[in-house]
């Protein structure tokens, strides 16, 4: 059976407002146009429509959480139709959460997951060792690099993280060199798996650079020069800035004695001004999307199952980056087609042509620059299927 949306305005990376016929075919657009006929007709006059948005950063499950369809239930319903898991830290296993996934992913109720599976990064690098447990693969030289980008697709993972920067506060921490990155660089393109590095730190974006890192999944606490900026957009690199992430409440400290080293870190992460650290990195995002740079949508939320975190499309981040000086439509590309392209989905999703996935989402009234609209959406069809009018 066909499907025919009438009457609704258009936004996208590529169309501001117009108003078209979007014709629907087994879960897939198929025209894009005027007084195109279906079997169904869904009146949508006095509306906005737009792709499906994404949430390109967060971590889905960590310490002893189980997974959970309701919150990727409650995103669906919100707008977001699809999430990217960029590190599994969960107590259960790897090939465990991918079953998960696999089961969820055909279910229009719920947002699709993209996941890395694991961080893989130097011995006792950043996200070698979390919470006193080994969560990465650490790997040392290319041979090693390939053969961790192969176990992640064996296990049915969609792409890769990396990560160059310290850990724990320690400028000591071991980084990959700019080989072993070009060889997970490499493997992963092979494999067709996308690839982002966690950075926050400007003095170690160069190994990144030299290695032509497909994506920085958050934008650098400290300024970056602008040649190193330009140096971005010319290679094409898209950044996840998780804006919302920098300056967020920390969690209360956990109860009774702490360990002395964890007590030291508490204390100097207490002492980080995170503010100036959020005002630096909406800087460096102005300058970078100035220069033609590409962001993508992402908040770093963790934890699927603390209530708090279920914030639907995120407006925080959507305002800082209009803070950064992103327009309504760099906005929403970013949420859409920037974020598809790092998600390895572009192809699929991300805008509303011919040849994509039905994943559409509509507001009431035509879009003008306040992010507050995307608390309120009406209409979510996710695969073709309505699952919110
Ligand atoms: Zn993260």
């Amino acid at each position: 059976m066909s499907t025919v949306i009438k009457n609704a305005l258009i936004y996208d990376a590529y169309t501001w407002g117009e108003k078209k016929d979007i014709k629907i075919d087994d879960g897939e657009i198929t025209m894009v146009g005027e007084n195109v006929s279906a079997d169904e007709e869904i009146d949508l006059n006095g509306y906005s429509i737009l792709p499906g948005f994404f949430d390109a950063h967060m971590h889905l499950v960590s310490g002893s959480e189980l997974f959970s369809d309701e919150s990727l239930k409650e995103w669906a319903q919100s707008g977001i139709l699809t999430v990217r898991d960029m590190g599994f830290g969960g107590k259960q296993t790897l090939e465990e959460f991918v079953e998960w996934v696999n089961s969820i992913n055909t279910n229009p109720e719920t947002a699709q997951v993209v996941t890395a599976g694991r961080f893989i990064t130097a011995p006792h690098g950043y996200g070698h060792i979390m919470g006193g447990h080994e969560n990465g693969i650490a790997v040392k030289g290319a041979e090693e690099a390939k053969e961790a980008v192969l176990k992640m697709k064996k296990l049915g993972c969609h792409g890769i993280k990396t990560a160059a920067d310290m850990e724990r506060f320690d400028p000591e921490t071991p980084v990959l060199s700019a080989e072993e990155f070009k060889a997970l660089i490499e493997e992963a393109r092979k494999n067709n798996m996308w690839i982002g590095a966690h950075i926050q730190h400007t003095e170690y974006m160069r190994v990144l650079l030299e290695a032509n890192i497909p994506e920085f999944a958050h934008m650098s606490l400290d300024n970056v020069p602008d040649e190193m900026l330009r140096e971005m957009v010319e290679k094409n690199i898209y950044v996840t800035p998780t804006l919302s992430v920098i300056d967020a409440p920390r969690p209360p400290l956990p109860p009774g004695e702490l360990p002395p080293e964890m007590k030291e870190m508490m204390e100097k992460m207490a002492a980080i001004d995170t503010h100036e650290q959020e005002q630096n990195a909406i800087d460096n995002v102005r300058r970078f999307v100035e220069m033609g740079g590409k962001v993508a949508l992402g908040t770093d939320t963790m934890r699927m199952t603390e209530s708090d975190k279920k914030q639907g499309i995120p407006i925080h981040e959507l305002e800082l980056l209009q803070q950064a000086g992103l327009s309504m439509q760099q906005l929403v590309t970013a949420a859409t087609l920037n974020s598809a392209h790092v998600c390895g989905l572009d192809n699929e999703q991300g805008s509303i042509k011919a040849g994509k996935t039905a994943n559409l989402i509509a507001i009431k009234g035509e879009l003008g620059e306040d992010v507050n609209v995307f608390k309120n959406v009406d209409f979510v069809m996710h695969y073709g299927k309505v699952i919110k009018s």
